[in-house]
C-alpha cells in the first residue's frame, strides 16, 4: 500500500462535496493533479511563456528547451527509441484520428478491432472504413469481458490492414494481452496501434518491447492536465506516411506552387502545441515515476480486489469484467438504475461514473445500457471504498 499522505500533494481531494468530504472514484475518466504538476503549469506560465520554435529571444529559447525537454521525458517513461517518436497531441482521441487520417485503405481492406473498445476507437475506424470502402471486424468478447482469442484468430488474415486494440478497458477494466496479439497481427503484416488511455496510468510501458506500430494516450487519466497527450509512433513509419492538418510547424518550405513538409513528429504537430500541457505531463510522469509504477500497480490492485470483495456483498449486486482486472470496477444493481444510483451516492460525496462509458456497443453486448464505475488512482484508500460500500448500501435500500 501506498502512504496515505500522498493525497497531500492534491489539493482538489480536501474540497467536500455536499458537506461531505470529497470520495473521488471517477479516475477513468479523468485523474486529478498534484500539487507538483499544477506548480509546473504556473511556473510555466509565470517565467517560460512564448511561442515555441523559431523564436531568436530568450523566452522563445527557454519555452522550445522545456517543451523539447518534455518529449524526451515521455520518450524516456514508454522507452520510445527515439524522441523523434513522440507526438504531442490533445489527448487519446485525437491520436488516433491522426492515425486513422494518415493511412490510406483499398476497398475490401480490412480493419479490425474489439468489442472493449472506447467510442474513439471506434468511430475514427467506422469513418476510415466509409471513406476507403474498407471493412470493420469485431473481435468479441465473453460474459467476463474478456476477448475470444480462438475468434481473434480466426478474423485474422491477410486482408487484415490494420487492428488497434485497447490495452486496457475502460469500462470493465479487462487487460488485454496486447503483447501476444500484436504479434499474431503482425504475422499478417497489419499495423497495429495500442490504445493505452488506460494503461499509462497504471503500468510500465515499453513500446519497443511492446511491438506495435502506434501507441495513443492521454494527459489527464495520468494525472496531468486536460489538452494533451502523446501519439507514439515508429520512426520509418512516420516518415513514410503522409501529414494530416496543414499548418505552421509541420512544413519544411511553403511556395504558392507547392509545400515540403517537415520531418516527424512535427509534420504531425501543426500550429502553436499545447507547450504548458507538454511541459505538466512531463512533471505529472516524473511524479508517478519517483512514486514507482510497480509500487502504483500495486496498491491499485490491492483497492480493486478489496472494493470487488466488499461490493459483492452487496445484495442484488452483479460486477462486469474478469475477476483480474485494472483500474476500473463495473457493477449493477437489480432493480436499480445506474444513473440515479450515482446521482445519490453523489450526494454522500462520493463521485463515480454512470452510463456507457463511451463503450455502447460493449453495453449493447450485455444487453444493458450502462452500468455503474468506481475508478481507482493512486490516491484512494480502503476508507473510500469503505465509503462507497456504505453509500452503495445505503443508496440500494432508498431506491428499493
Ligand atoms: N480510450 C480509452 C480506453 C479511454 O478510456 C478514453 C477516455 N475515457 C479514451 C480512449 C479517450 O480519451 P480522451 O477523451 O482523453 O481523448
Amino acid at each position: 500500500m501506498l502512504p496515505t499522505t500522498l493525497r497531500d500533494d492534491f489539493p482538489i481531494l480536501r474540497e467536500t462535496v455536499n458537506g461531505k468530504p470529497l470520495v473521488y472514484l471517477d479516475n477513468a475518466a479523468t485523474s486529478q493533479n498534484p500539487t507538483q504538476v499544477i506548480e509546473a503549469s504556473r511556473h510555466y506560465y509565470e517565467k517560460l511563456n512564448a511561442n515555441i520554435h523559431r523564436g531568436t529571444h530568450y523566452l522563445a529559447r527557454a519555452a522550445t528547451e522545456a517543451h523539447e525537454a518534455a518529449r524526451n521525458s515521455v520518450a524516456a517513461h514508454i522507452n520510445a527509441a527515439s524522441p523523434d517518436e513522440v507526438i504531442f497531441t490533445s489527448g487519446t482521441t485525437d491520436g488516433i484520428n491522426l492515425v486513422a487520417n494518415i493511412l490510406s485503405l483499398s476497398p475490401g481492406d480490412e480493419i479490425l478491432i474489439s468489442t472493449l473498445e472506447h467510442h474513439s476507437n471506434i468511430v475514427p475506424w467506422q469513418m476510415l472504413a466509409e471513406r476507403s470502402g474498407a471493412i470493420l471486424k469485431v473481435i468479441p468478447c465473453d460474459e467476463d469481458g474478456v476477448l475470444d482469442q480462438a475468434a481473434f484468430q480466426d478474423l485474422l488474415s491477410d486482408k487484415t490492414k490494420i487492428f488497434t486494440l485497447t490495452w486496457v478497458s475502460n469500462a470493465f477494466g479487462t487487460v488485454n494481452p496486447v503483447r501476444e496479439m500484436t504479434a499474431a497481427a503482425k504475422t499478417h503484416g497489419a499495423i497495429v496501434l495500442i490504445d493505452a488511455a488506460q494503461a499509462v496510468p497504471h503500468m510500465a510501458i515499453d513500446v519497443q518491447a511492446l511491438g506495435a506500430d502506434f501507441l495513443a494516450f492521454s494527459g489527464h487519466k495520468v494525472y496531468a492536465p486536460t489538452g494533451i497527450g502523446v501519439l507514439w509512433g515508429k520512426l520509418d513509419l512516420l516518415k513514410s506516411l503522409p501529414p494530416w492538418k496543414g499548418g505552421g510547424e509541420m512544413i519544411k518550405e511553403v511556395t504558392f506552387e507547392g509545400t515540403t513538409y517537415n520531418d516527424p513528429p512535427f509534420r504531425y504537430e501543426a500550429g502553436t502545441p499545447n507547450i504548458e500541457g507538454a511541459i505538466a505531463l512531463a512533471a505529472a510522469l516524473d511524479y508517478v515515476n519517483a512514486i514507482g509504477l510497480d509500487e502504483i500497480h500495486g496498491h491499485e490492485q490491492f483497492l480493486i480486489r478489496h472494493a470487488a470483495a466488499a461490493l459483492s456483498e452487496i445484495p442484488g449486486i452483479r460486477l462486469y469484467g474478469p475477476a483480474e482486472r485494472a483500474c476500473s470496477l463495473s457493477f449493477a444493481i437489480e432493480g436499480i438504475h445506474h444513473y440515479d444510483l450515482g446521482t445519490l451516492i453523489d450526494q454522500m460525496g462520493v463521485a463515480v461514473r454512470t452510463g456507457h462509458h463511451c463503450c455502447q456497443p460493449l453495453m449493447a453486448r450485455f444487453g444493458i445500457t450502462g452500468t455503474t464505475r468506481a475508478s481507482f488512482a493512486l490516491y484512494n484508500t480502503e476508507e473510500d471504498i469503505s465509503a462507497l460500500t456504505a453509500a452503495l448500501k445505503k443508496a440500494s435500500a432508498m431506491l428499493r
